[in-house]
């Protein structure tokens, strides 16, 4: 077996083993002569997936025929594009209905050791088809861990995903003056995103991509417990909120998160493209400055 399709085979059935299954099988006799004509007679049943974007937990394709069969057992084989179009997943949850709210407030010097155990409990993450999709770095968060104020965003883009942290690329440098804007800096907030993996060709999270990686999110916002949230972009709020509108239409009012209050805003890459959306951003910045009390800095 080649060493590329031996890696992939190997990565595909760490995946697996991560979501539960860990018996995998070979069906009926190998057809050595027909085997022969597509694959090495050593090929296993189970095959890497084409793209790893067209995997997902509930994708988990028939019994493949192979070798020895074993009684009342079903045989796992990779899922191939074909056999497995894009499935909506129907009803969002919002992170609320997700897991009941945190009872406690952690103390702030408990705070930043709590947030390292979520990120130790990801570890080199292989949970949803987003590890498989040429991530480099696992893009955790960054800021204060007993902020008052928390962004989140969409997912890592290239900067991201090459330096391990968000928004630090145009569009971090955009939120950065955003957050300038508002009289503090980035060390002073807390900012993370719905997946921590680098979607390829930056597209937007599938849900299963999203729903698998919330759990951690969400128990980010339980250890920071800022006051305020400010949804990034209509993935951000679509997945917090658990409702997919428009985003001028959940623009304006207030939410509710996990305890927090929760504003959506235009997502800093989408201001770069249209940047005269910023005086629109900038009203939604002044209702958060104005529910923490937060005074714009003196311009010189
Ligand atoms: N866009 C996002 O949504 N998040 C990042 O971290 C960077 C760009």
């Amino acid at each position: 077996m080649a060493a590329e399709a031996e890696q992939q085979l190997r990565a595909y059935v760490d995946y697996l083993r991560d979501l539960g299954v860990y018996d995998l099988y070979r069906r009926g006799e190998p057809d050595l002569e027909a085997e022969s004509l597509v694959l090495p007679s050593t090929e296993a049943a189970v095959t890497p997936p084409p793209s790893a974007a067209n995997t997902s937990v509930e994708e988990v394709s028939p019994p493949q025929p192979t070798i020895a069969d074993p009684p009342r057992q079903t045989a796992i084989s990779a899922p191939s594009a074909r056999e497995f179009p894009e499935t909506e997943i129907p009803k969002l949850v919002s992170f609320d209905n997700l897991a009941p709210l945190p009872e406690i407030r952690l103390a702030a010097e408990d705070k930043a050791a709590a947030l390292t155990a979520i990120q130790e409990d990801i570890g080199d993450c292989t949970r949803c088809p987003l590890a498989y999709a040429g991530r480099r770095k696992i893009v955790f968060a960054d800021g204060d861990p007993n902020a008052r104020l928390m962004f989140v965003g969409e997912g890592p883009g290239a900067d991201e995903d090459a330096q391990g942290l968000p928004f630090v690329g145009k569009a971090g440098q955009l939120l950065n003056n955003m957050i300038g804007a508002m009289g503090l800096n980035r060390q002073q907030v807390y900012i993370a995103n719905i997946v921590k993996c680098r979607p390829p060709a930056n597209r937007t999270p599938e849900p299963v991509e999203a729903n698998t990686c919330s759990q951690f999110l969400l128990r980010q916002i339980d250890v920071v417990q800022p006051e305020v949230i400010v949804a990034l972009g209509s993935t951000a709020a679509t997945y917090l909120l658990g409702v997919k509108r428009s985003l001028s239409g959940l623009r304006g009012n207030w939410y509710t998160c996990r305890g927090a209050k929760l504003v959506v805003t235009y997502h800093p890459a989408f201001l770069l493209r249209d940047p005269r959306q910023k005086g629109e951003a900038w009203k939604d910045l002044q209702m958060v400055m104005k529910e923490l009390g937060l005074k714009a800095p003196a311009r010189s």
